[in-house]
């Protein structure tokens, strides 16, 4: 069994409770405009260049099968269009200028690397965090490595933004501890500007799984611009006193990493504002929200 990954981190701490090691997907059903890993979008792996950190070296030209790297003066140029990220490039250029983002994983392989961790879970209540991208996205992937892990006695985690089938989040419930369940937005038109899709299949599936007896956090990214509003704190109050199986809001704090990462795999950003969301303005809502629910809210 075989799928798309982008990375394996471990000693995570904001990926579900406890030390975690999480296995993040590559391919995405949404397309956020801030998302923070835009390298996820895509399902087949992509190559991410920093020009900062070329020394013009000529390392990648030399491999190039395409031939599609070139010195031009003191310079360094390179044709992304016609780049069918065979990895060669990234794999000699001495700086990390160059980084191919997605490999084609053994499930076994991955696994063998979750397991590595095995005993802190066990002292620390961690586990494996399946992340993206869209986990939901290679259900087949994802349905075998959340098996290994609970046969094998670890938690699990699947962080999903819940734009998938219901069939296959209906396979995975058995093998699920808990769903860090993304809530974006409570409008559906803004949802789809923003996202690229409506949220009716999302908040279809947030009502199946409360009513399937899973375990649900809810992830809420709040982004200045877009929901960073008392409306929407409205809505995740209401959304959580809605679906019982909530048990944790988890919030968000939009960071501009991803406007970066954008520019390296060449594309424009889809959201310009390059600044933090300040902790302490969100404490305020955070607060207040956690005055209004039975459940913990923390921000992340
Ligand atoms: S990934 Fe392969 S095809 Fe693309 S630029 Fe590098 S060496 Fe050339
Ligand atoms: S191998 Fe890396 S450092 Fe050398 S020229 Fe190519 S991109 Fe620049």
């Amino acid at each position: 069994m075989k799928g798309m990954i982008f990375n394996i981190q471990r000693f995570c701490l904001h990926d579900g409770p406890g030390i975690r090691t999480t296995v993040f997907f590559k391919g995405c059903s949404l397309n956020c405009a801030w998302c923070h890993n835009p390298e996820s979008h895509k399902s087949c792996p992509e190559l991410l260049y920093s020009p900062a950190n070329c020394i013009r070296c000529g390392a990648c030209a030399q491999v190039c099968p395409e031939k599609l790297h070139s010195r031009s003066g003191s310079g360094h140029s390179f044709d992304r269009a016609l780049c069918r990220a065979c990895g060669a490039c990234a794999a000699v250029c001495p700086t990390g200028a160059l980084e191919l983002s997605g490999k084609e994983a053994d499930a076994d392989e991955v696994f063998a690397q979750v397991l590595r961790d095995a005993e802190f879970y066990r002292a620390g209540s961690g586990g494996l965090t399946l992340s993206g991208g869209e986990p939901m996205a290679q259900p087949a992937f994802a349905l075998e490595l959340a098996r290994k892990a609970r046969e094998a006695g670890i938690h699990v985690c699947v962080e999903t933004c819940g734009y998938c089938d219901r069939g296959d989040l209906k396979k995975m419930l058995p093998y699920t501890d808990l769903f860090l369940y993304d809530f974006k937005l409570a409008d559906s038109e803004a949802h789809k500007r923003w996202t690229g899709a409506d949220n009716a299949m999302i908040l279809d599936n947030l009502a199946f799984l409360n009513e399937s007896g899973a375990g649900i956090v809810l992830r809420c990214p709040i982004i200045p611009g877009v929901n960073f509003t008392d409306g929407h704190f409205d809505s995740i109050e209401r959304v959580s006193q809605l679906y019982p199986a909530v048990r944790q809001i988890d919030l968000e704090p939009y960071h501009p990493l991803g406007i970066q990462k954008s520019m390296r795999l060449g594309r424009a950003a889809g959201f310009e504002l390059d600044g933090f969301l300040e902790r302490d303005r969100l404490e305020v809502y955070a607060r207040r929200l956690g005055s209004r629910v039975p459940i913990q809210v923390n921000i992340i």
